[in-house]
């Protein structure tokens, strides 16, 4: 039984504000955003970590990278800027082990 709160996202059983569905990814608001703008870049798969990610990973975790891009271009924030982060860990206080690219916009973004 899979209990991963994002796999549940993935699958609507939990709703969340969805961005941009495709076929691999899906991109939805954070719950408690810390930016103006804060978006998270989730592959549907199931996939743990940045520490846990293997060679095989390489192509999702690339194609995550560029839809991030894609949607900021989308956004409107391509020339403002923006910021993407992936938290590896405790002290980084990742929360959620489903692999996620975070996609910080606008005023007032954490350092
Ligand atoms: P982490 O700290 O693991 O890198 O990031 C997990 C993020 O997921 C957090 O910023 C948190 O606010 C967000 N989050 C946790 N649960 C939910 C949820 O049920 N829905 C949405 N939209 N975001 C969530
Ligand atoms: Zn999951």
């Amino acid at each position: 039984m899979n209990n991963c709160i994002f796999c549940k996202i993935v699958s609507h059983e939990i709703p969340s504000d969805i961005v941009l569905e495709d076929e691999k990814f899906l991109i939805f608001k954070d719950i408690r955003p810390k930016a103006q703008i804060h978006l998270l870049i989730i592959p549907k798969k199931h996939l743990g970590p940045v520490n846990i990610l293997t060679a095989e990973d390489k192509e999702v975790v690339g194609e995550m990278i560029l839809k991030a891009r894609g949607i900021a271009e989308k956004i409107g924030v391509s020339q403002s800027g923006y910021r993407l982060i992936f938290n590896v860990g405790k002290d980084a206080g990742m929360e959620v082990d489903h692999l996620h690219l975070h996609l910080l916009a606008g005023k007032s973004m954490p350092f």
